[in-house]
């Protein structure tokens, strides 16, 4: 593949925040980018140079859209396998369209990290009710059913303390494809978000702690205070799958660390990721524009950090009595505000970020903290 330069026209597959801040990325280093988006108006579409709304079914527009760009990224895994396959007719598609088809189906997802030898919770595939008291067997109580695909910020997913659960689980689930896990009873979330390029270069962000409320990202915090072993396992594993899956982009890999010292990998996207979000001001080198280079076939970027950071979510419960006093937020000379132009602040719905910079990871969190406790947050 030849390298793309400045000039050069990013496709990207997907339209919400993280498709933003690519395009961010991108037009800092006048490279143009053309979005494709079942929506108008949307988060990417308001900063990207073209905005192509159709469905993603409609190959004939996906064809068109592959046509007048360089090459095509996705910023989120759901879109369909056939639309990515249409583009990569057309135009090289990063990462490839195994790696989405990997990323898309936590069953395949957690069969791809057993045939690498990566550690995992005891699970089962659930397409029944039958089939999920026999994988109960399996993986033992408390467990979590989760939707195979449509995966998105715990939509989808059910423990299941009690026997008495079970019938509840199910019809939570959908009665649809499912994957049954062990519920691991863990001491630390942690993410490695990491980037290979298209001559197989390696780079990563470290590892970064992450806290979850009602299984949606809450505060991310970088570096995760680990012990250098449990850093160096973290960084092997993403290494290993983005060499096994011949990822040419950025990816992040989210594990789970128990108490007794051991990393189980519960999930990867192959895409920047929330957690990563901290790198636009904390890294050399962000996220986004590791993504940018990495499908571009330029060198990676350097991805120190300058200095510790904490990063929390605005969610749409902010909003609940209007909107939040970005005013009192200005009194916070450290804090950074990202807001991704969504116009409908629903509950749970990601509708910004903050990032704090300090000299601690400690005083990172308190700041980001205090930060949106000011907006109304918690
Ligand atoms: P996921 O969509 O798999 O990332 O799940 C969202 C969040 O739910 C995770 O970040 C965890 O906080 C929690 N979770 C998911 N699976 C498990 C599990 N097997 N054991 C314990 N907590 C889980």
């Amino acid at each position: 593949m030849k390298t793309l330069l400045p000039g050069s026209t990013i496709g990207i597959l997907g339209s919400g925040q993280l498709g933003r801040m690519l395009a961010h990325a991108a037009r800092r280093m006048d490279y143009r980018t053309h979005v494709f988006t079942t929506q108008r108006n949307t988060p990417t579409g308001q900063v990207a140079d073209l905005e192509i709304a159709a469905s993603y079914d409609d190959l004939d527009a996906v064809r068109r859209f592959a046509e007048g760009v360089d090459v095509v990224t996705y910023e989120f895994e759901n879109v369909p396998a056939q639309t990515a396959e249409t583009c990569a007719q057309v135009v090289a598609v990063h990462p490839n369209v195994q790696a989405l088809h990997v990323a898309q189906n936590r069953l395949r997802e957690k069969e791809f990290f057993v045939q690498n030898d990566l550690p995992v919770t005891p699970f089962a595939a659930v397409d029944s009710l039958e089939s999920l008291v026999a994988g109960l067997e399996h993986t033992g109580f408390p467990a979590v059913i989760k939707t195979a695909e449509s995966r998105y910020d715990g939509k989808g997913q059910f423990k299941i303390t009690l026997e008495e659960e079970i019938e509840t689980a199910w019809e939570a689930a959908g009665h649809r494809s499912a994957i049954l896990e062990g519920f691991v009873p863990y001491d630390r979330e942690l993410s490695v978000v990491a980037a290979r390029s298209v001559h197989g270069q390696f780079a990563h962000f470290g590892v970064i702690e992450n806290h979850h409320r009602r299984h949606i990202l809450d505060v991310s915090i970088a570096p995760a205070p680990v012990k250098a072993e449990i850093a160096e396992q973290a960084v092997g594993m993403a290494r290993r799958i983005l060499e096994a899956l011949d990822v040419a982009g950025v990816l992040c890999v989210e594990f789970f660390l128990t108490g007794d010292s051991r990393l189980l990998v519960n999930e990867i996207a192959p895409r920047p990721h929330n957690s990563g979000h901290l790198t636009i001001e904390a890294s050399v080198t962000s996220q986004f524009e590791q993504q940018l280079r990495a499908v571009c076939g330029l060198p990676l970027g350097d991805t120190a950090y300058l200095c510790p950071a904490a990063m929390v979510n605005l969610l749409g419960d902010l909003w609940r009595t209007g909107e939040p006093d970005w005013e009192a937020l200005a009194h916070f000379p450290a804090v950074k505000l990202h807001l991704y132009g969504k116009r409908e602040p629903r509950p749970g719905r990601k509708m910004g970020h903050l990032t704090a910079l300090a000299s601690t990871a400690s005083e990172a969190v308190n700041r980001v903290i205090s930060a949106r406790r000011t907006l109304g947050g918690e």
